[in-house]
């Protein structure tokens, strides 16, 4: 980050010290389909007394509950992250398994996996013996689906669940403190759910290594992703609210067709409160991360450009980047038809004032003619595929071009 960013005070304190005297590290906007319950502006600030890196948000918890409820991919089992679905997703679960395994030191723990989507990492912890296994989600079909894999599945979260104090042996939170909106909240609820010798793994992406591995720009300043983690500030986080940290370490995640995504994982004990250290150099990964990110939006712009200027088109997908390229992109601006989306919770909705169909329904709303602009700079092919297999011949506008794609 260059020169000396004014400090201003937030609208959320920070989770990690609670001050509000914060610097801007990036805002963006998004446009977002009707009756969505989050602020479209993502506002990514750096804590001016710890250095903690997240985003000022003026949505309650009650919002985000709405959110990971009703609206999130999370929400379809078939579309979240962390089912083990795909060779990769496996693959990870596997590994994080293995790790509680040798940690934990007895498969007869009850353990319970917060946030834990379809189950996939209660089956890798299955396939390691551990038959004590619980999730918790707040979508009730991640939840049946947990049930289905012959897992106790229940529906809830952090602040509003059925399960008893001092329940389990191990809490697993893998991919759910960068979500959470009060995080000392948060890790005094798990607190409670565990036995006085109990233990919790987190695991979050690490905010330090966002440039890395940059897939699309700004992919990490998202609505859903509202603490940036880096090694140390997870540790003081931790520290802060009474957990030692007894092992951490940092991972790379595989991610289908080579892609990779930055990781930080602790494996930690209640011990009360430790003193916390300020962390400036995740601010400075952040700053270079905005640079990056900042030179792709502009090359996707000029494409965009050039592509949709002056026609009619479709756009294929509503995930978190088409609605940034709407709030800040040529694209906000284009003649758009309509938009298309495979996951229902979408459809009946409108964005920007059109229509969000099913694939199925969209050769009713446009002629063969009407580009088809793809939404998304990951699973190119399978989309591709899918539109052809859906019986569309129209043609596809790439945000990137193909030898880069
Ligand atoms: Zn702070």
């Amino acid at each position: 980050m260059t020169g000396d960013p004014k400090v201003w005070n937030a609208r959320r304190p920070c989770p990690q010290c609670g001050a509000v005297s914060v610097q801007t590290v990036h805002k963006g906007r998004y446009v977002l389909p009707t009756d969505h319950p989050l602020d479209p502006v993502v506002h990514v600030v750096a804590c001016a007394g710890c250095g903690f890196c997240f985003n000022d948000t003026p949505n309650a918890r009650e919002d985000y509950d709405r959110y990971y409820r009703d609206i999130s991919k999370y929400a379809d089992p078939r579309l979240s992250s962390g089912s083990g679905a795909v060779v990769e997703d496996r693959e990870r679960l596997r590994d994080t398994a293995s790790d509680i395994r040798d940690f934990a030191g007895g498969t007869d723990q009850r353990i319970l996996d917060i946030g834990c989507g379809a189950g996939g990492l209660l089956d890798s912890l299955a396939e390691f013996g551990f038959r004590s296994l619980s999730g918790m989600d707040p979508a009730p079909a991640c939840a049946a689906a947990v049930s289905e894999r012959g897992h106790r599945g229940v529906v809830g979260t952090l602040d509003n669940h059925p399960l008893d104090p001092g329940a389990f042996d191990g809490v697993i939170l893998s991919h759910v403190l960068e979500h959470v909106r009060d995080v000392p909240a948060a890790l005094a609820s798990v607190a409670r759910l565990l036995t006085p010798q109990g233990w919790l793994y987190v695991e979050v992406p690490d905010a330090a290594r966002y440039g890395e591995c940059l897939i699309a720009p700004f992919q990490d300043f998202n609505l859903e992703h509202i603490n940036h983690f880096s090694a140390a500030t997870l540790h003081n986080a931790l520290n802060a609210c009474g957990w030692e940290t007894v092992r951490n370490g940092s991972k790379t995640l595989p991610l289908p067709h080579g892609r990779r995504y930055p990781a930080i994982f602790a494996f930690s004990r209640p011990a009360g409160s430790l003193a916390a250290l300020q962390d400036l150099g995740t601010r400075d990964a952040l700053g270079a991360y905005v640079a990056l990110s900042a030179e792709f939006m502009q090359r996707i712009d000029q494409r965009l450009q050039q592509s949709v200027a002056g026609q009619r088109v479709v756009v294929w997908g509503v995930g978190q980047l088409t609605m940034r390229l709407l709030g800040e992109s040529t694209l906000g601006d284009a003649d758009i038809a309509v938009f298309v989306d495979s996951n229902p919770v979408h459809h009946g909705r409108t964005l920007a004032g059109r229509p969000i169909v099913a694939p199925h329904a969209l050769a009713s709303h446009v002629d063969a003619d009407t580009p088809i602009v793809i939404g998304s700079l990951v699973n190119l092919e399978s989309i591709e595929a899918s539109i052809r297999n859906h019986g569309l011949c129209n043609p596809i506008i790439r945000l990137v071009a193909m030898e880069s794609a």
